[in-house]
């Protein structure tokens, strides 16, 4: 066994490796971005060392400081995580170079998997079920458009070079081919510096079933059952549960099967899992299943696994990687009871999932049976914007899936996030939605129930919104700037005073009915039942928190409002720290309410900008490939009546 691990990595994952190499007795090395100083990733540790700048591409995504560090450290290992360099062949090398230990499979395993035409290609050859498509080098449009008809709609348009769902176009008509293949290749080709694209029979009703593997250095490789991670949001995994509803031995059989063989066709290593799509509208069956793409790493949702096997996998990681054999045949793995994961994150489920940042205010997690929180961050700390929002994942193990989704619920319940927006209300409402309790569901799910699983606007929580105002002058006065006491010296002594103060909830301007007596009890009007509600008080913000939702009240500044209300009322602003990707306007152009105006990219997702309503275009101050601070004026547009004024 080693004796140390640099881990190259950040957040939860980084903790949960750190955790693992310390039972097995390894010296931990951490590197950190300028942003991540105090993160819990840091401090999970034995040392921990700077890389660079908050920039992944300058930090966590570094070989070169990286590998400086690991030998500077005399690391003996370097675990790479999941994303970041974990699934770059030229890491890989540039360790085996180095002489350090690679936690991850050969470079050219790595290879052979990377690009999903190769991968479908070599997975044929070996005789593994692919999805039928179009996975050949000719990438004329006419030509793939062309296949696309031949396939038959829908049709799936992915990127060869694509991960995280990213660079992928569902196409239901021939008409709207032209259109998507623009989209997914200036996507891919932004994303990962190749456009090229394959294309896919689009699977109806489609289950999203993964196996997990492990090989050794000598040939041997086992699998560890399947996952289920068909709830998903724009192809990105939400809930994944083992094992899979409907599943049985000989599917799991025919399945595990296909996998093993998938990796031993590449000369796999270590942790792996192979991804299947399967026909759901029948249910699965053993003739059923199409290999979509081999992760080769450790996946975000290992848990659930580990939680059914017994097994912890980064334990085996770094045995395999240590060069000895698998501990188990495969005849001695067995599967105990049902296991689901959540994936918390920093997202507005109510304004279309948008990526929220921001400060920690506060996070508890509850301490229960069966439960396991893994989480890559504490309270007091900030959500940034340089990295991926996932925050913690919630793991619940029971003997059977009613029992395990119950639990998790219950844990999802007892969770508390104040400050950053997250979607735990939404995963509450996920783990108990019936259809999905009763097995039916595919990857479209989510997309189907947004309404009833509550990720569309709520409207402001008028209880919460008053129980907010109550803490807030509730505070002494000098940690409130806008205490009502001083704004209203008219008010008698004595007699129960009446104040009607502005507020912001929501960032929504309202005005809050206040009335107070001698006691000094305040009384807000509309504090109906908000004494189930919370509320965390940080920078003279109330962040309430009612039925897993939040609240967020400010006492408004009467001044700053009149000002906003003057300038901003044209400026159209920056909902988050990100990148300019195009500007569509000009100055002088005339624009109607809902026109799009600009596309920013932040998070790793698209959002486009659009008219407050109808006027004119006035200054812009960015192009694209601009980066732009949260708030930043984009551009200003003149209201309609001004310009007619001025005429
Ligand atoms: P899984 O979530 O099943 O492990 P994914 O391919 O969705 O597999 O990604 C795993 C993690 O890797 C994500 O949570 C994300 O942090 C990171 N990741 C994947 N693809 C990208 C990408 N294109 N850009 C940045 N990070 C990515
Ligand atoms: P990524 O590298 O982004 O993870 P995948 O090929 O694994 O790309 O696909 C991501 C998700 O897209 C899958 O989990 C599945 O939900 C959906 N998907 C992929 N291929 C198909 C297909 N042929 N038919 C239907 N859904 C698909
Ligand atoms: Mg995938």
């Amino acid at each position: 066994m080693f004796s140390s691990v640099l881990i190259a990595n950040r957040g939860e994952i980084a903790c949960r490796i750190a955790r693992t190499a310390k039972r097995l007795g390894l010296r931990t090395v951490a590197v950190y971005s300028s942003a991540d100083k105090d993160a819990p990733h840091v401090h999970a540790c034995d040392e921990a060392h700077l890389i660079g700048p908050a920039p992944a591409s300058e930090s966590y995504l570094s070989i070169e400081r990286i590998l400086e560090v690991a030998k500077r450290t005399g690391a003996d290992c370097i675990h790479p995580g999941y994303g970041f360099l974990s699934e770059r062949s030229e890491f890989a090398q540039a360790c085996a170079d180095a002489g350090i230990v690679f936690v991850g499979p050969p470079p050219s395993a790595i290879q052979a998997m990377g690009l999903k035409d190769r991968a479908k290609a070599l997975m044929e050859q070996a005789g593994v079920p692919v999805v039928p498509g179009f996975h050949g080098e000719m990438q004329d449009p006419k030509f793939l458009k062309s296949k696309a008809y031949e396939i038959g709609y829908p049709v799936l348009i992915k990127a060869v070079a694509g991960g995280g769902g990213k660079g992928m176009r569902r196409v239901d008509k021939h008409v709207e081919f032209d259109a998507a293949l623009e989209g997914a290749t200036r996507e891919a080709s932004r994303s990962f510096g190749d456009a090229r694209v394959l294309i896919e029979k689009y699977v109806t009703a489609p289950r999203h079933v993964e196996i997990q593997v492990f090989a050794d250095q000598y040939g041997n490789v086992i699998h560890l059952g399947e996952r289920d991670c068909s709830l998903q949001r724009r192809h990105q995994k939400v809930i994944e549960e083992a094992p899979a509803p409907g599943m049985t031995r000989e599917i799991r059989a025919a399945m595990g099967k296909a996998a093993v063989e998938a990796a031993r066709a590449v000369g796999y290593v270590g942790a792996g899992t192979v991804e299947f799509i399967a026909d759901g509208s029948t249910g699965l069956r053993p003739d059923g299943f199409w290999f979509m793409e081999m992760n080769t790493r450790l996946q975000v949702e290992h848990p659930v696994t580990e939680m059914i096997t017994g097994i912890d996998l980064v334990a085996w990681q770094f045995r395999i990687a240590s060069g000895e054999k698998l501990p188990l045949s495969q005849d001695d793995v067995k599967l105990d009871g049902h296991a689901v994961e959540a994936r918390l994150y920093a997202e507005d489920p109510e304004r279309n999932f948008l990526p929220a940042i921001g400060p920690l205010v506060a996070l508890e997690f509850p301490a229960m049976d069966g439960v396991r929180i893994d989480a890559g961050v504490v309270a007091g700390g900030t959500v940034t914007p340089f990295y991926d929002p996932m925050l913690a994942k919630l793991i619940a193990h029971a003997p059977t899936r009613d029992k395990a989704l119950d639990l998790l619920h219950t844990a999802l319940t007892r969770t508390r996030i104040a400050g950053v927006r997250s979607n735990l209300a939404f995963l509450a409402a996920l783990s108990v939605a019936s259809e999905f309790r009763a097995g039916h569901f595919d990857t479209g799910f989510i997309d189907r129930h947004l309404a009833a699983l509550g990720a569309v606007p709520q409207g402001i929580d008028a209880g919460a919104a008053a129980a907010g105002v109550t803490a807030l002058l509730a505070q002494p006065a000098q940690q409130c700037d806008a205490s009502p006491w001083d704004a209203t010296d008219g008010f008698q002594l004595g007699g129960p005073r009446e104040v009607a103060l502005p507020v912001s909830v929501d960032g929504e301007r309202l005005v809050a009915q206040i009335s107070y007596g001698q006691d000094a009890e305040i009384r807000v009007e509309h504090t109906l039942a908000a004494d189930d509600a919370r509320a965390f008080l940080a920078d003279g913000t109330a962040y309430v928190l009612r039925a897993g939702r939040q609240t967020v009240v400010r006492i408004a500044d009467v001044a700053a409002m009149g000002a906003v209300d003057h300038a901003g009322g044209g400026a159209v602003m920056a909902p988050m720290h990100g990148r300019v990707l195009s500007v569509l306007v000009a100055t002088g152009d005339v624009v109607h309410k809902g026109q799009r105006l600009a596309v920013i990219e932040a998070m790793k997702m698209e959002h486009t900008l659009t008219a407050p309503f109808d006027g004119t275009v006035g200054e812009i101050a960015v192009e694209a490939d601009k980066q732009v601070q949260d708030g930043a004026v984009i551009m200003t547009i003149a209201p309609q009546e001004l310009n007619e004024g001025k005429a």
